[in-house]
């Protein structure tokens, strides 16, 4: 089984130095690389492979490029398997063409695939030596890459990957905890036992502080364009004349960006790490979040809410736990069946928060009604894979409103 650990680094001043000129590197060969691959092609129709690549290394630095000596020889590689990589996703269809790395991009990362050594409260990286960190989880199983990065905001990570030599364990065949759950906006999550996860609205809290910060950076710009223009400076060389004002400006926004990440990250793996904990199967319809966020009013609530984010930890945990997470297709009416009788109501609006089935009386939430519905069709699917599922209880009888945990 594979793990990512990232691991926050603190490197000194000369430290930081030796990062970055390694950043430098890595970033030149692949550029180079990519150059000469693009330019194979097109003139000779030749595709360079990853062997040639490699065996250029050395010819560059014991040639016009003497510099990269400084740099960790292996990581080097690593960006030529990177950029054949890249390659490969986007003749399967599955990425863009790879694109040259820029020097003022905001995340910065290379990747060394071994002799990183962890120990509780340092890193050993080639070529850099003993890093200060803090290291918040035991490093298990082998060390298979490990990836330093500087984020726009300046600071410094190593993304440990390893393998402990196990398998995911087996899924479980019997099923006795199953919850179905509604992904909404005024509640993020509301399961079938009828407990709703208030939506958190990172981005609205933080949204006018971001407002800010943007608005005095880019009057910091417009001040500094408008200098060249006076000065008769190229403007499209303006980063390179960027003071101290404008780089700070643009770390308090980056700073305000990753704050607001960084809590959605950490609300998404609570929420779901409960849910995995409670559960052997969680049940989640399949969103059509791309067509969702073609409703601008709507989109900026849904990025907020990140369900694509929560879904996609959950279901990592449920792997890891033998758990199973079913999809149920978006297609299937969730909120207009009776979760108690089955009838349809098909006059049910977006407005009706609660409503009462014609058929059999039953007064329902909306969400919650939804909710239960989702993980009926989750355990038929389940049963449909052959699997057996003893799930009592769960809010499959719809307790009466007002008698809801809310
Ligand atoms: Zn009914």
């Amino acid at each position: 089984m594979f793990r990512a650990t990232k691991i926050r680094l603190y490197p000194t001043a000369a430290q930081q130095d030796l990062i970055a000129r390694q950043l430098g590197c890595v970033r030149f060969v692949w550029n180079k690389a990519l150059d000469l691959k693009v330019a194979a092609w097109k003139e000779r129709r030749e595709s360079l492979s990853i062997h040639t690549l490699i065996t250029m290394l050395p010819v560059w630095k014991a040639g016009d490029y003497p510099w990269l000596k400084d740099a960790d020889a292996q990581a080097l590689q690593m960006t030529l398997r990177h950029l054949d990589r890249a390659y490969g996703n986007f003749f399967a269809r599955r990425a863009r063409f790879p694109r040259f790395k820029k020097k003022h991009a905001a995340r910065q990362a290379y990747a060394y695939p071994q002799r990183v050594k962890v120990e509780s409260d340092k890193v050993f990286l080639p070529k850099i030596g003993w890093v200060k960190a803090v290291v918040h989880r035991e490093i298990m199983g082998a060390i298979k890459t490990v990836t330093v990065s500087r984020s726009a905001t300046g600071k410094y990570y190593a993304a440990v990957l390893t393998e402990d030599g196990r398998s995911l364990p087996e899924p479980v065949r019997h099923v006795t905890r199953v919850t179905g759950i509604d992904l909404g906006l005024n509640d993020a999550v509301i399961a079938s036992n009828g407990t709703k996860t208030p939506n958190p609205r990172f981005l609205r809290r933080s949204l006018k502080n971001l407002r800010r910060k943007q608005q005095s950076l880019s009057r910091k710009v417009e001040a500094a364009k408008a200098r060249c223009v006076a000065a008769g400076r190229p403007v499209a060389d303006l980063r390179d004349y960027f003071g101290s004002n404008i780089a700070k400006a643009r770390r308090q926004v980056a700073r305000a960006h990753e704050r607001v990440r960084d809590a959605r990250t950490d609300w998404q793996h609570k929420v779901s790490r409960q849910l995995a904990c409670e559960n052997q199967a969680v049940c989640v319809e399949t969103l059509n979040v791309q067509g969702m966020m073609k409703n601008r009013r709507l989109a900026r609530a849904i990025a907020d809410v990140g369900w694509s984010g929560l879904v996609t930890h959950l279901e990592a945990k449920m792997q890891a736990q033998g758990g199973h997470l079913v999809r149920v297709d978006r297609f299937f009416p969730s909120t207009q069946l009776c979760s108690r009788c089955g009838a349809r109501n098909a006059d049910l609006t977006l407005k009706d928060r609660t409503w009462t089935c014609a058929a059999c009386g039953t007064t329902h939430d909306r969400d919650i009604n939804a909710a239960i519905n989702i993980r009926q069709q989750g355990i038929l699917q389940l049963k449909a894979a052959g699997l057996s599922v003893y799930a009592h209880g769960g809010g499959v009888n719809p307790s009466p409103i007002g008698m809801v945990a809310a």
